[in-house]
């Protein structure tokens, strides 16, 4: 068994969404290789950074990212498998690219409670103007909007009536 820690360079941009891996990128890659019967496992983890927009109001972000990945290299010619070893060496690239890719955020957001952009003008909302608008009510309620007018007036005729 052996542990490596590499830290190289992303060659490539790795991603075609919203956010990626920018080429040049910092990739820290911590991996153990085991020898088992059929070839060599190789599992670990590895930390980066992507970049890119807002999928809501289209803010430049760049958050940290982190995933673990574990792939068999089997040895050539015993059976077909997606990765093999090649002259005593295992070529992480394809692997750790993918892994990435695949944890990339479809919908990535600046924040989780991402107000967006302002239907009307286009500008992006702040948290301020987010909190003022009234929010939509919450479904599990709407069967009771129609009775809240109801209250103020009531009250107003309990006064009326006391005065
Ligand atoms: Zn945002």
């Amino acid at each position: 068994m052996r542990e490596h820690e590499l830290d190289v360079p992303a060659p490539a941009k790795w991603g075609e969404g919203l956010v990626a891996v920018a080429q040049g990128e910092s990739v820290r890659v911590d991996v153990r290789l085991e020898s088992v019967h059929e070839g060599i496992l190789a599992s670990g983890e590895v930390v980066t950074k992507y970049s890119g927009i807002c999928s809501r109001c289209l803010t430049d972000i760049a958050e940290p990212l982190q995933v673990e990945f574990q792939e068999l290299f089997a040895y050539p010619g015993v059976e077909a498998a997606d990765f093999e070893v090649q002259d005593n060496h295992v070529d992480l690239e394809t692997l750790v690219r993918d892994a990435i890719v695949l944890s990339l955020p479809f919908q990535p957001v600046c924040q989780p409670d991402c107000p967006g952009l302002d239907p009307v003008t286009g500008e992006r909302l702040t948290d301020d103007a987010g909190a003022e608008s009234s929010e939509p009510a919450d479904p599990r309620w709407a069967a009771l909007q129609d009775f809240t007018p109801d209250v103020p007036r009531s009250r107003g005729e309990i006064q009326t009536e006391e005065s």
